[in-house]
């Protein structure tokens, strides 16, 4: 590995560190590999993140939120195959005994990466938290232990399928029909060595739309994204660039509603900032695809540190997922459909996109994060979109002066009854402010003089140009908002 690689790292974990977007769990008790805690600062980018993905999917496509638990009964997972499935192959090394989780650096054929020791079979892991739910009755009683078996979820999307009759009914018994949900996902994995991407506990935004099975080739916006260029790169084939009408018409993606939605997998992740030459996105192989899938893309990051990595799956589930709840439960999970002659019972579909949102705050972080050189001074600047960005503005009076700070905490005061987030900041010199401001992504610092005093009007800066604009203090507001 190079130095420049390790030297983004430590750059971008150190800047995260020091300015409050992310710390180690656990820090006073020595911390515990997988879990991260948000800093304020990583809270509202976090927070930032997650609203633009509602505002996509909410009011882009008119799906609803539901809110469903962390916690399910062993029922739920035995349905869904994720008691039987959901496991990952370990090695162990024979001398300093630390498991490892199989992958394209770590196999049986490799030595340890911590000690160099010879790496031996450890069989397969299930990934899933198990907890007790209540006190089981009678405890030597196998049956009653295993109903009191739970589970944390390792992803959001059974508590959608196994709510469907009701959403359905919701939805006036019509598909498509497109649920989101936003929240915390538990996989137990065997070696989360590499700090936001391979958590133990980590947020999903997953999106699940039912289709009827005889639509999925004929998606009624896919007008407005076929165009769209995207790298491919297919199971079994070349890294190549087309357009997504072309991938479908090719059938390299497996029906037109897949690739709408792959589509827009890339649309929004550029939106918020991820730049579009370091995005590409990779079909599994048949050997890799996850025990519901019938076709998957992962959206994939370059990250400088870790080369490609999956940011975003998205799967054509099939009937899976509804047919194993349907016959676990004995629920009927069908949907009436008219065909031309008669009407018909058939089992929806599901077309899948999985956000997995800590890893692409770590994209954003990594990929937004540059050195400039300004005059005698280095400066570090993240380039954050505005709508991302935790802090909106910041609010300065040029000196240390009475009247100055009077005035600029009257601008300040004005910005948050806008509902606008900012901060004041009245200490160091302006040139350490600003650094201070660029260094968290703060797309607009103010600054108060005593111009402002006789006029009304404040500089306004803008922080990857630089640049500076006089504005009275009515119209400030536009010029963030804009
Ligand atoms: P999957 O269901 O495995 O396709 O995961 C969906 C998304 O969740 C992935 O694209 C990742 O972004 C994210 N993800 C999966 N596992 C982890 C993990 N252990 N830590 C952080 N993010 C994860």
């Amino acid at each position: 590995m190079s130095n420049a690689k390790e030297d983004r790292k430590d750059e971008v974990a150190e800047l995260a560190l020091r300015r409050g977007f992310l710390w180690q769990s656990f820090e006073i008790y020595g911390g515990a590999a997988g879990f991260y805690d948000y800093g304020p600062l990583g809270a509202l980018l976090k927070r930032g993140v997650e609203a633009e993905w509602r505002r996509f999917y909410c009011i882009g496509e008119g799906f609803y939120e539901i809110e469903a638990t962390t916690i399910a009964p062993r029922d739920i997972f035995e349905a869904s195959g994720h008691l039987k499935s959901f496991a990952d192959m370990a090695v162990a090394c024979k001398s300093c005994k630390t498991f490892f989780r199989v992958d394209e650096g770590i196999n049986i054929g490799k030595r340890c990466p911590e000690c160099g020791g010879e790496l031996v079979d450890a069989g397969e892991f299930n990934l899933m938290f198990q907890t007790k739910i209540g006190v089981p009755k009678g405890e030597r009683d196998e049956s009653a232990q295993k109903k009191s078996e739970g589970y944390l979820r390792p992803e959001t999307a059974q508590g959608i399928f196994i709510n469907f009759p009701r959403l359905l009914r919701f939805n006036r018994d019509k598909l498509p029909l497109g649920i989101i949900q936003i929240g915390k996902a538990y996989r137990n994995e065997i070696s989360p060595r590499k700090s936001l991407i391979r958590l133990r506990e980590f947020t999903m935004a997953e999106a699940e739309i039912f289709v009827d099975p005889r639509e999925k080739d004929r998606h009624p916006k896919f007008d407005t994204v076929k165009d769209r260029a995207m790298r491919l790169v297919p199971g079994e084939g070349e890294e190549t660039e087309m357009s997504v009408e072309a991938a479908v018409k090719s059938g390299i993606i497996t029906n037109e509603y897949l690739g709408y939605h792959v589509a827009k997998v890339g649309e929004f992740l550029e939106r918020i900032g991820i730049p579009k030459d370091k995005l590409r996105f990779r079909q599994h192989r048949k050997d890799e695809m996850a025990h519901y899938a019938r076709d998957c893309w992962d959206a994939e990051f370059l990250s400088e540190r870790y080369g490609w990595m999956e940011i975003v799956g998205v799967a054509d589930r099939g009937d899976y997922d509804l047919s194993v709840h349907a016959s676990f439960s004995n629920t009927d999970m069908s949907v009436h459909a008219q065909s031309d002659t008669e009407q018909e019972k058939l089992i929806p579909h599901v077309i899948e996109p999985s956000f997995g949102i800590d890893r692409i705050i770590y994209a954003l972080l990594e990929s937004s994060l540059y050195k400039e050189q300004v005059g005698k001074e280095k400066r570090k600047v993240l380039r954050f979109k505005k709508e991302i960005a935790p802090i909106k503005a910041a609010v300065f009076p040029l000196l240390n002066r009475d009247e100055l700070k009077e005035k600029a905490k009257e601008v300040f005061q004005k910005l948050r009854e806008e509902s606008i987030f900012v901060e004041y900041d009245a200490s160091g010199s302006i040139g350490r402010r600003y650094r201070r401001q660029d260094e968290i992504g703060t797309p607009y610092c103010i600054t108060i003089d005593y111009d402002t005093l006789e006029d009304d009007t404040v500089t306004v800066r803008e922080r990857d140009t630089m640049e500076q604009v006089r504005v009275p203090i009515a119209e400030v507001k536009d010029v963030l908002l804009l």
